[in-house]
């Protein structure tokens, strides 16, 4: 199945929360998308794997992605290396998608500079034609580089090289974040296990804080932000946002 966006995440959620916006905009324009989690994300102290796997199904159903898939990589412990990026590799070619939406290259959790990396490095090497790579069935791969990496943005604060108007969709975002019941603050319950750094109201004000200054700098109330080591090109001013900021 050929995707026009492939987004990647180290932990499941880590896609809703960096880029949700961007792909149910996508998806909402005809575009294909697909999600791909590199772990279970098993070291999470609040849920259990099984829990999670139900909540990002529930997520990917509102985001309205064709396909999700789990890497089962070692949550914590995952290198990047030869192993792990052939792993990838062979997801890139199946999906041959013409953007990757990944990690962030530096942040708090440092599973998540490290994804950001791997899959930035994999990008690059699924293009080489001489890294031999079989699908499922056995048969080889052909080579298939994506024309674009973005890396969402994630706990810190990275100046963005690109930001996204996301403000149509935003409530439709904050829907898949909130399919995470045992990660967020979501009901006042309190009986989903200890308090962590994302499960406090706290956290998720931060989120909608942070897609509201990000709106604010191109003039729009809600926008999700990118950065990429390539140089942007458009075609036309039309691409341009016409807003006074
Ligand atoms: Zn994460």
């Amino acid at each position: 199945m050929k995707l026009d966006i492939l987004a990647i995440g180290v932990h499941p959620d880590d896609v809703e929360l960096g880029c949700s916006g961007v792909l149910i905009n996508e998806i909402l324009r005809g575009k294909t998308a697909g999600i791909v989690d590199l772990t279970e994300g098993e070291l999470g102290t609040r849920g259990t794997v099984e829990t999670r796997y139900a909540e990002s199904a529930k997520a990917a159903k509102i985001i309205g992605v064709q396909v999700r898939e789990n890497l089962k990589m070692r949550d914590g412990f995952f290198r990047n290396d030869e192993e792990h990026k052939l792993k990838l590799i062979r997801v890139i070619r199946k999906f041959r998608p013409e953007v990757v939406i990944g990690n962030i290259l530096d942040d708090r959790h440092p599973d998540h500079g490290r994804a950001g990396h791997l899959i930035a490095d994999a990008c690059f090497l699924s293009g080489l034609m001489k890294i031999e790579t079989n699908d499922d069935q056995g048969n080889p791969q052909e080579k298939w580089r994506p024309k674009f990496v973005l890396h969402y943005m994630q706990d810190w604060y990275h100046e963005p090289d690109l930001l996204i108007d996301i403000s149509d969709v935003f409530e439709q975002r904050m829907e898949s974040v909130k399919a995470y019941t045992t990660q967020f603050h979501v009901s006042s319950s309190g009986d989903e296990g200890p308090q962590t750094y994302i499960s406090t109201p706290d956290f998720l004000d931060s989120i909608i804080a942070r897609a509201r200054m990000l709106g604010k700098r191109i003039g729009v109330r809600y926008a999700e932000g990118f950065i990429t080591e390539k140089k942007i090109g458009i075609s036309n001013l039309d691409a341009l946002l016409l807003r006074e900021t």
